[in-house]
Parts: C-alpha cells; sequence; structure tokens
C-alpha cells in the first residue's frame, strides 16, 4: 500500500519539522509533576531513550512554570508547555524558552492578552497548538449541534485558528481528538478538507495500554492510511514510554517511520523447536536502545524453510537441536540449538555496529564500544 501524504504547511518545534515532508513525528506528555524537576527530567531523559522526538509537559501553575528553564537545561528533545486559561503562565513558558506552546486563543480570555503572547510567541519563533478536545467543547456550539460533533469541533479549531491569523501568525497545528475513534477520524478528516495547517493526531483517554494502543492504532491507522497526520501522540493510562513505543509501532506498520528493532516473530504452533515468544521478548528489550532500523526474523521451526523471515535483515529458525541463521533471505550456516541466542545477538551487534561504521560513528551497541575507523 502506497500512502501519500496529504501536504501541509510546515513547521518547526525547536529542532524538529512538523509537516510538510518532514516525518511523522512521535511524541508524549510526562506523568510527573512538571515543579519536581528531578522527576520530570528523568522521565524525559527515559522517553528520550525510546525515541521520544517532542516532549510536552503541563503548566498549571506558577511552581510548573518556574521549573522550565531548570528542565529545559537538561533535555535534549524539544519542550512543549501545555497551558490552559491563564495567559501569565504562557507568558512565563515563553520566557523560560520553551520550544512550542499548547495553547488555546479563545480561552485565554481578552484580545490584548492573546496579542502579547501571540506577539512573544512570534519573536521567538514558537509555534503553538490549538488542542480542540470533544469532551471540552464551547458551550454555544454544543448548543448548536447538540452534542460534540465533527463539524463543532472543527468550527471550535476554525475559531482559535482565526483568532492566530488575525494577528498574522501561521505557526499553529491542530489537535481534534475525541476519545470515540470514529468521532475524532471524521473531525480531522472534515478539517484536513479546509485546511493545510499541519494536524497532531491523538485518541484522548484511549485507556490502559493494552485498550488504549488498540484504539490508537485503529483510529490513527485509518488517518495515516489516507495520508493525514504530522505527528502523533499516544494516550495511555501506562507508563510515558509505552506511549512512544505504541507510536513508533505504529508508524512503521504502515511503514511511514523505520526505527530500531523490528522483531518478526512467527505466530507459533505446534510445530515450535524453541522459544519463539521469549526470545523474542527478550530481543526487544536488549536492543530498545538502537535506533538503526533493523528487521529481525525469529521462526519457531524450518518446516517452511526461511520463506516466512527472508524479508528480514536477519534471522533465526529453530530446529531439531540444530538451527539456522539467515541473513537478507541467505541462509548463513547451521547451528547448535542452544548457541542460537547468543549467535543470534552478536550478529545483531555485528550489523549494528557495521551500519554505524559505514556513517564514521564509534558506538556502543551493548556495553561494548566497537570504534568504526572508516571513512
Ligand atoms: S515457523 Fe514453524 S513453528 Fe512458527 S508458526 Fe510457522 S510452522 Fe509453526
Amino acid at each position: 500500500m502506497q500512502i501519500t501524504r496529504r501536504k501541509t504547511r510546515q513547521i518547526q518545534v525547536g529542532s524538529v519539522k512538523i509537516g510538510g515532508d518532514a516525518p511523522i513525528v512521535v511524541q508524549s506528555m510526562t506523568m510527573n509533576d512538571t515543579h519536581d524537576v528531578e522527576a520530570t527530567v528523568a522521565e524525559i531523559r527515559r522517553l528520550e531513550a525510546v525515541g521520544c522526538e517532542i516532549v510536552r509537559v503541563a503548566v498549571p501553575g506558577q511552581a510548573a512554570a518556574d521549573a522550565l528553564p531548570k528542565i529545559r537545561s537538561q533535555i535534549s528533545i524539544p519542550l512543549i508547555a501545555d497551558v490552559h486559561f491563564d495567559y501569565h503562565l504562557a507568558l512565563a513558558a515563553l520566557k523560560a524558552g520553551v520550544d512550542g506552546l499548547r495553547l488555546n486563543p479563545g480561552n485565554i480570555g481578552s484580545k490584548e492578552r492573546v496579542t502579547k503572547i501571540v506577539k512573544m510567541a512570534k519573536d521567538q519563533g514558537v509555534p503553538i497548538r490549538v488542542g480542540v478536545n470533544a469532551g471540552s467543547l464551547e458551550r454555544d456550539l454544543l448548543e448548536k449541534y447538540g452534542y460534540p460533533t465533527a463539524e463543532a469541533m472543527v468550527e471550535s479549531a476554525m475559531r482559535h485558528i482565526e483568532i492566530l491569523e488575525e494577528q498574522n501568525f501561521y505557526d499553529t497545528k491542530i489537535s481534534l481528538k475525541a476519545s470515540h475513534v470514529g468521532l475524532a477520524v471524521e473531525a480531522y478528516r472534515l478539517f484536513s478538507q479546509k485546511s493545510d495547517y499541519p494536524l497532531h493526531l491523538g485518541i484522548t483517554e484511549s485507556g490502559t495500554v493494552a485498550t488504549g494502543a488498540v484504539k490508537s492504532a485503529v483510529g490513527l491507522g485509518i488517518l495515516l492510511s489516507e495520508g493525514i497526520g504530522d505527528t502523533i501522540r499516544i494516550s495511555l493510562a501506562g507508563d510515558s514510554t509505552e506511549e512512544v513505543r505504541v507510536g513508533f509501532e505504529i508508524l512503521k506498520s504502515l511503514h511511514l517511520r523505520r526505527r530500531g528493532v523490528n522483531v518478526i516473530a512467527c505466530p507459533t504452533c505446534g510445530r515450535l523447536e524453541i522459544d519463539v515468544i521469549g526470545l523474542s521478548n527478550r530481543l526487544e528489550t536488549r536492543f530498545s536502545h538502537i535506533t538503526e532500523p533493523i528487521d529481525i526474523s525469529v521462526l519457531g521451526c524450518v518446516v517452511n524453510g526461511i520463506g516466512e523471515g527472508k524479508e528480514a535483515d536477519i534471522g533465526i529458525a529453530g530446529g531439531r537441536g540444530v538451527g539456522l541463521l539467515f541473513r537478507g533471505g541467505e541462509i548463513i550456516r547451521k547451528v547448535p540449538q542452544e548457541e542460537l541466542e547468543a549467535v543470534l545477538i552478536e550478529e545483531i551487534e555485528n550489523l549494528v555496529a557495521a551500519r554505524r561504521a559505514e556513517r564514521g560513528e564509534a558506538t556502543a551497541v551493548s556495553g561494548m564500544t566497537r570504534l568504526s575507523l572508516g571513512g
């Protein structure tokens, strides 16, 4: 399936481009109290380690705003401040040097206040995300439409956009979140027919890790396959690193991003000769820090040859006493069953080191530092 992405205006959040021809960006939001600098920075570093590209923090009060400069100085990905209603907090976040704001200008109050924020954001090159949520639509829109509809959500977004455009501000991205998958899909579709602002996709309050991942995959999968969406956040009631993992898995499954180790495990059946499930989990954990895109195939037996794994960069197939190691669809050698895991790990490390060497990088693949002398 070839996905043609919808052409959107490009904006920049710190060093990360969103929209236009930029790759779809995976972002997350921290769970800790933002004013707890130590805990928030530790969480963001964990998010960075699993590939999070932009992080958002809630700024519910002055203590959180005061923490922003300290957080900003200790992380390397762009920081977005999530502000509701209070324009002082928006100004404080901008002063703190955040890379983006999530703020609905229609909720800020007087035009003077909005002008102050927009002027400062513009001077600093800070984009604003307008975040429409089906659960908190303006009262008059609910009265007009009767209940939260896609039309009501889009009308709400357009109002906020109009306020920004009146100030000649166009560095905007939009989200139209709902916990009902169908409603969110409809709202994003409708908006994308009317405007070329980049879209931040998300299904809000989607649930616990398993439920939320499924709901997000269904909703975002529909939109992404139609070319809609420039950045994604998977909302999960669970560890925030899971949001990033799920986000990348959704993008990888549609071939919209390639990143890190992709373990292609056979579905297992009665012919199984090795512990496919345990080994696949161990490989995913062991190589979770690797960013190079590598497809690894783990087959439980050789009954179908290596056909099921031939698309992988590298893989193994279990056998009675002896398994097979294969690379790029070719069998490399036979390996005693008990050595299969160790041999596969070594081969993966070699492959990662070789790819990094091609780029002239000194690398630490797994505790051991491999120095690339090439190039
Ligand atoms: S690779 Fe072998 S064990 Fe795995 S599903 Fe296929 S036949 Fe079954």
